[in-house]
């Protein structure tokens, strides 16, 4: 290229015409290129030509090439930059286009356009000379004071940038060692101007005026920066302490003080976190660990992983209410009442409570056992911990414990893990910013265990008020003081509740509800919510209480009221549906509403047009009066019944009897059936029993056997040794359930009574007990939910051990009287009152008296 002294461009250039963004010499652009006359300049000139010559262009600013090369040139900008292709990248998405990366060598002027297609060609004159980049030469005679004041605040500007980035550094040196001619245009393109500006300093032929026009950019640049600079600046006399760190660090770090004040803009964020760990109120130890990190932050590049994980650390000990609490508001009066207002029934859960909160008022202080509601789902655990925390006014906050099985969901986990984050304790505190919360430990019997350590062990350190003070979270790495937190665990079952933690706990039982108890809760709290969640009024839905208990009776089958709870939400969506039709409907008041008469739910007006009771849109219409929600509303919106009643039908064969069965979610009546087949006296039992299941129904046959003659009890072929020739069969109905415990004893007994002896059990009777091979009943437990089972489902007498007789008072007076208990202390007892007119012993009939 370079041709004698002076280096020239060629002087006809293919022109790129360009319409965004204006090329400078000595700068880089990226432009993209889609027009046609521009991709035919790329096409057959940058890619064809194998030339260093053929990589050179006119890169004409401000002028866009037409969208199709029909179309005539527009007039073109009159200077243009001769510029390098330094690289040219195709594609073809979204429409086939060119990336070029060009750069900027000198500029030129249109002389005169030689050719306007495939690509327009022009005879340029070379405006600036290409040779003074490549020597020293330094020309302040020519430009004098001008450039002078030039270098100057292109000095300071970049010197106000962040030196530690490697670009700005280079700039730096780069002012010093290229020419003063170059540093307006090359600046230009650095610093942030619009296009017009840089159009002009393109314009701007005469070095002098370019100059003159670059140095109010410059000027605004560094102007701007300081802005910037003093807003970002924290205002030192807002902290002395901040201020006396400082001098510090310079001193003994730094020396340079120019060099640290570029770093203490750098790590601006990081003083307002110090800022912020100083002005906490977070305990000595934390203070000095916090002091200790941002030490390290301060020193630890941004790019680095550890930084953020640092940074994550202190703005969390930073938002941990540390010293942050809610005054406690406690009035024993106020708060019965309003445990009675959220809660029907559960008379001795409330009563427990009210004394729980009465001792913590005089005691003033938390050290005690920790609550735990143990009871069948959707019995009202979870909101009545939400009403103690409101009645002490305090935040509440639920920790679902279900299928943890690792102590870091509990404790957290030490910073070294990627990902590592404190455990569930310190993350309820931080949400809920307060450091006196009520906590519920839901589903605490539901803990699991894994390799990852027990989280049971860690919750005993939580729940341990001698502990708990110093709880310390992995994540933290200091001590918390959990123990004003008050915590309230619930659970279904305490039989897998570890027995560490059960030993920490009182347990309260929260057994399921009556029919009765049911209605009321339905009425007085389910119902209005229901109705306020769906937009509903009492004036436009009404559900009775028939159609309440038969919701409870047909359409679910629980001990809490959980599902209950849904079919109502259910059936008010529905009506919310109806009534939103109707309001529709009513701004077109054309249409008569007609009802069909057993419906209930629709209503007559006046104008009813009898066409309008086959179209059933039309019953939708909106009602004046509420949609009444009887049997056949209900049957359309939940659809059939899924339970009826079906004891009788059951038992009409013998060899079937109705046990009662205690589950974690309440107690439920149990079909046990016995069938015998010719064999070699085998017992096969089916149903997923345990251990102790199969144990019962293994005495029951040998009972039974020993007995049999003096029951008269005979298998098939009329012997009295039942299992010659036979086997026996005997299945526990919902096979997909698994079940065990000793209370089966009886009804197992009772079903192979009937079998043998060929007589039906009567069906309106339910029984419990454990046996032993003597004959006796022994008591067992949750005589008041499987109680509340047999109720619901509409049996009438009962069977218990004699010595459970004591737990009857649990249950409320209406259940009572509807049902006939009957008090056995062996198996005579039993099988006498569960076979109707008694079950005769052979040899010693006159002595026995019925209990029937
Ligand atoms: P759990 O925690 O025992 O599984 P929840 O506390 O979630 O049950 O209760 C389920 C729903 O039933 C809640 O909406 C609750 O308000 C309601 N509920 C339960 N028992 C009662 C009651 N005795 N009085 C009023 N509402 C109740």
């Amino acid at each position: 290229m370079a041709a004698g002294s002076a280096i020239q461009i060629p002087s006809r250039l293919p022109l790129l015409l360009t319409h965004e963004g204006v090329l400078l010499p000595g700068s880089t652009m990226r432009t993209s290129v889609d027009s046609p006359r521009n991709m035919q300049l790329v096409r057959s000139r940058l890619l064809k030509g194998t030339s260093l010559r053929s990589t050179i262009i006119g890169v004409i600013p401000n002028t866009s090439d037409p969208t199709s090369d029909c179309d005539e040139l527009p007039s073109l900008h009159r200077i243009g930059t001769a510029a390098l292709a330094v690289q040219v990248v195709g594609s073809n998405w979204p429409k086939p286009h060119y990336t070029l990366l060009v750069t900027g060598l000198c500029r030129f002027q249109i002389l005169q356009l030689l050719k306007e297609k495939p690509y327009p060609v022009a005879e340029v004159e070379q405006l600036d000379r290409l040779e003074q980049f490549t020597n020293q030469l330094k020309s302040e005679e020519e430009l004098g004071e001008l450039s002078e004041q030039f270098y100057k605040y292109a000095v300071q500007l970049v010197e106000m940038l962040d030196m530690s980035v490697p670009a700005v550094a280079k700039l730096r040196r780069l002012l010093d060692n290229l020419p003063r001619e170059a540093l307006p245009d090359i600046l230009t393109s650095i610093i942030r101007t619009s296009n017009q500006e840089k159009l002009q300093i393109l314009d701007a032929v005469r070095l002098e005026e370019r100059f003159k026009m670059t140095i109010p950019l410059l000027v605004r640049q560094i102007e701007g920066l300081k802005l910037l600079q003093k807003t970002r600046k924290p205002k030192q006399d807002d902290d002395k302490r901040i201020v006396a760190i400082r001098p510090n660090r310079r001193i003994n770090h730094i020396p340079s003080t120019a060099e640290d004040e570029e770093e203490e803009e750098d790590h601006d964020d990081v003083v307002m976190l110090e800022k912020k760990i100083r002005t906490s109120s977070m305990s000595e130890q934390a203070l000095k660990v916090c002091l200790k990190e941002i030490k390290r932050l301060k020193k630890m590049p941004q790019s680095m992983p550890e930084y953020a994980l640092t940074r994550n650390y202190l703005e969390l000990m930073v938002e941990l209410p540390w010293n942050k609490s809610t005054k406690d508001r406690l009035e024993i009066r106020a708060a019965r009442i309003l445990l009675d207002n959220d809660h029907y029934a559960m008379e001795k859960l409330k009563k427990r409570v009210l004394e729980y909160l009465a001792v913590r008022q005089l005691k003033n202080n938390l050290k005690g056992p920790i609550l735990c509601f143990v009871g069948p789902p959707g019995v009202g655990k979870t909101s009545v911990g939400r009403s103690i925390a409101k009645t002490l006014g305090r935040e509440f906050h639920r920790i679902a414990l279900g299928g943890v099985c690792d102590q870091s969901d509990i404790r957290g986990h030490r910073r070294t893990y990627v990902g590592s984050m404190p455990g569930r304790i310190i993350n309820g505190l931080k949400t809920v910013g307060v450091n006196n919360p009520v906590f519920l430990l839901d589903e605490v019997d539901k803990l699991g265990k894994s390799l990852q350590g027990d989280p049971a062990a860690a919750l005993l350190e939580v729940l341990d008020p001698e502990q708990n003070h110093s709880f310390t979270d992995h994540y933290l790495n200091v001590a918390f003081d959990l123990s004003q937190v008050l915590f309230i665990a619930t659970a279904n079952t305490t039989a897998t509740i570890p027995p560490a933690l059960l030993d920490r706990m009182e347990i309260i039982q929260v057994p399921g509800y009556t029919q009765e108890e049911k209605i009321e809760i339905a009425h007085r709290h389910l119902i209005p919510k229901q109705l306020e969640q769906h937009g509903l009024t009492p004036q436009q839905i009404q559900i009775p209480q028939v159609t309440t208990l038969d919701i409870i009776t047909r359409y679910t089958r629980e001990a809490g009221v959980r599902s209950l709870d849904r079919k109502l939400g259910a059936i008010c969506r529905a009506v919310a549906v109806k009534v939103a039709e109707g309001q529709h409907k009513e701004t077109k008041p054309d249409r008569a509403e007609v009802g069909e008469g057993e419906d209930c739910k629709e209503h007559v007006t006046e104008d009813a047009k009898p066409e309008s009771i086959t179209d059933t849109a039309d019953l939708a219409l909106p009602p004046e009066m509420p949609i009444l929600i009887d049997f056949h509303a209900l049957k359309d919106i939940l659809g059939p019944p899924m339970y009826e009643t079906e004891v009788s039908e059951r038992l009409s064969q013998p060899g079937v009897a109705i046990g009662l069965a205690w589950t974690p979610l309440g107690g439920e009546i149990m079909f046990v059936e016995a069938s015998r087949m010719d064999g070699e006296g085998q017992l096969t039992l089916t149903g997923q029993l345990g251990d102790v299941m199969k144990e019962s129904a293994h005495l029951a046959i040998s009972w039974l056997r020993s007995n049999a003659k003096r029951y008269q009890l005979t298998n098939a072929s009329g012997s009295f040794d039942l299992l010659d020739n036979t086997d026996i069969h005997l299945h526990f109905p919902a096979g997909a359930v698994t079940k065990d415990g000793p209370s089966a004893g009886v009804t197992i007994v009772t079903c192979l009574a009937s079998l043998f002896s060929g007589r039906l059990v009567c069906s309106d009777v339910a029984m419990t007990g454990e046996i032993t091979l003597r004959g006796l009943v022994l008591p067992v437990g949750g005589i008041k939910d499987k109680v509340l089972a047999a109720h619901r489902a509409g049996l009438k007498r009962i069977i218990i051990p004699r010595r459970n007789e004591k737990d009857l008072e649990e249950i409320a007076v209406n259940v009572r009287q509807d049902l006939t208990f009957v008090m056995a202390s062996c198996l005579d007892e039993v099988l006498n009152a569960a076979f109707d007119g008694g079950f005769a012993v052979k040899p010693r009939v006159e002595h026995l008296n019925s209990k029937l």
